[in-house]
């Protein structure tokens, strides 16, 4: 039995999960580099850990979800890292995007002592972590995943073992290539409409109801056509996103030009001081090139 969850990384994502963790009965301790990070969980009952050996100390198993690669290696590998600082039932579950390479690694080494390590990306974004109705895609080896199986339960509604270690995270990059190419064909969409004097959010209403309606129009679309660039999940983690998926791309040599495309325009972005902001700001990108400004 699982009753206490240490939890790393309570940003945008972790602080919505680890609420949701609390609300369905499991004992949290939290652990973030930022303090203030933390406070709304603890403030609802979570220990408030001082360090990552602590987390590990006082945990049964851990949870991940941290901004990328290097920071997932750090909480391992580092001084006072969870290998050397395993939780009771020696189960760390990864549920940020990181590199599939790198997971494959990790698995190997704490498999080598005697810890089991899942990835478990997630999709729904910061309103799926809020009503725990994520999308969440597990790679890594039967029984860990088992065992995982019901603290997950508490994060999402949709629940896979999708394959050995790293296959979450390569389910995870597909769903991310949609994603990105996603956005980018509303924000064509959006410019020719724009350019045309369409109406655009009866254009997004009409479009919604016909073969071209999704996820990204139905959520991102109002933000795209208002010009709110807020922050949910931000260009930098998208760009982070589409840097692993070439590296995939790459080392199994699968041409991906598509992705290559909105890569080049996501970065475009992150040139012009945009990284901050929201994925679905990629708009200002066809704003810039269609010389018109979003409302
Ligand atoms: P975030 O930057 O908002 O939160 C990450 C948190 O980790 C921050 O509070 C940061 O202080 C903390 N942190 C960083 N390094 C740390 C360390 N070494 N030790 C402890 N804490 C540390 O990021 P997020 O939006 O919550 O995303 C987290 C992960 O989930 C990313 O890999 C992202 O790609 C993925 N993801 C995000 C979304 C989204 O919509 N935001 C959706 C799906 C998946």
């Amino acid at each position: 039995m699982i009753g206490k969850v240490g939890f790393i990384g309570l940003g945008t994502m972790g602080r919505h999960m680890a609420a949701n963790l609390m609300k369905a009965g499991f004992q949290v301790v939290a652990y973030d580099t930022v303090p203030e990070a933390v406070q709304n969980v603890v403030t609802n009952g979570a220990t408030h850990a001082k360090s990552v050996e602590e987390v590990g100390k006082l945990s049964d198993v851990v949870i991940l979800m941290l901004p990328n690669t290097p920071d997932v290696q750090s909480v391992i590998y580092g001084a006072g890292g969870l290998q050397e600082h395993p939780p009771a039932q020696r189960l760390i579950i990864d549920m940020s995007t990181i590199s599939p390479v790198a997971v494959r690694q990790i698995s190997a080494d704490l498999a080598g002592k005697q810890i089991a390590f899942i990835d478990a990306p997630v999709s729904g974004g910061p309103v799926g972590a809020l009503n725990a109705c994520l999308t969440i895609m597990a790679g890594g080896d039967s029984a860990a995943f088992e065992q995982a199986r019901p603290v997950l339960l508490a994060m999402g509604t949709t629940v896979t073992h999708v394959g050995p270690s790293s296959a979450g995270q390569t389910l995870k990059l597909c769903n991310q290539l949609i994603c990105g190419i996603n956005i980018q064909a509303i924000c064509e969409a959006l410019a020719l409409a724009r350019a045309s004097g369409i109406d655009l959010k009866l254009l997004r209403e009409v479009l919604m109801a016909g073969s071209a309606g999704s996820w990204m129009l139905e959520k991102l679309g109002p933000s795209m056509i208002d010009g709110d660039t807020q922050a949910g999940f931000r260009i930098d983690l998208m760009l982070k996103d589409l840097r692993l998926v070439q590296e995939l791309a790459f080392e199994l040599a699968v041409p991906l030009p598509a992705t290559s495309l909105v890569t080049t325009q996501y970065l475009d972005a992150r040139v012009h001081n945009e990284g901050a902001n929201g994925n679905q700001a990629l708009f200002t990108v066809y704003d810039r090139m269609s010389n018109q400004a979003s409302p």
